[in-house]
C-alpha cells in the first residue's frame, strides 16, 4: 500500500463493525479521538460511541485511543466512562505510543489497526508502526 494512502476508508467511525474486525484478523485497535470519535467540542461520549466501543470489546477486540491532544484530564474524562485506555500527547506521527500499546497487549502489528481522520497524523503514525490504517472522514463541528 502507498505511503498517500489509507488501506481503508470509512464515512464514520460506526463503519467499523465488530463482524469487519473480526472478519480482517484485528485484534487491537487503536483509535484517535478528535474529530474522528467525537466531534473536537463534544465533552462527554455520544450514546453512539459508548454503544460502538461496548460492541466492540463484547467481540473480543482491544480498543484503545491514541490522540495527540495535550489535554490530560479531558482525556482520562472523556475515556473512563467508555472502559477504555487513553494516551494524550502521543505525537503522532511518531509511532511510539502505537508500538508501546501494541507490546503492552502482545498484539503483532499485522493484527493491529490505527483509525484516524488525518493522513498526515494517524495515517503515517500506522505506516511507520507497520499496522493497518484506516481513514474516517474529518467531522466537523455544525455551528
Ligand atoms: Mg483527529
Amino acid at each position: 500500500m502507498s505511503v498517500f494512502h489509507a488501506d481503508k476508508k470509512f464515512e464514520r467511525f460506526e463503519d467499523v463493525t465488530p463482524e469487519l474486525l473480526k472478519k480482517e484478523g484485528v485484534k487491537l485497535l487503536m483509535c484517535d479521538l478528535d474529530n474522528t470519535l467525537r466531534l473536537h467540542s463534544e465533552k462527554e461520549p455520544a450514546d453512539e460511541l459508548a454503544d460502538w466501543v461496548y460492541e466492540i470489546k463484547n467481540a473480543g477486540v482491544k480498543i484503545v485511543v491514541i490522540s495527540n491532544n495535550g489535554r490530560k484530564k479531558m482525556m482520562q474524562k472523556f475515556c473512563e466512562p467508555l472502559g477504555i485506555d487513553c494516551v494524550w500527547w502521543a505525537k503522532k506521527p511518531v509511532s511510539t505510543k502505537l508500538t508501546e500499546m501494541m507490546q503492552r497487549f502482545k498484539i503483532a502489528p499485522s493484527d493491529a489497526v490505527m483509525l484516524g481522520d488525518k493522513w498526515s497524523t494517524d495515517v503515517l503514525a500506522a505506516k511507520f508502526a507497520k499496522v493497518r490504517s484506516w481513514q474516517v472522514e474529518h467531522r466537523k463541528d455544525i455551528l
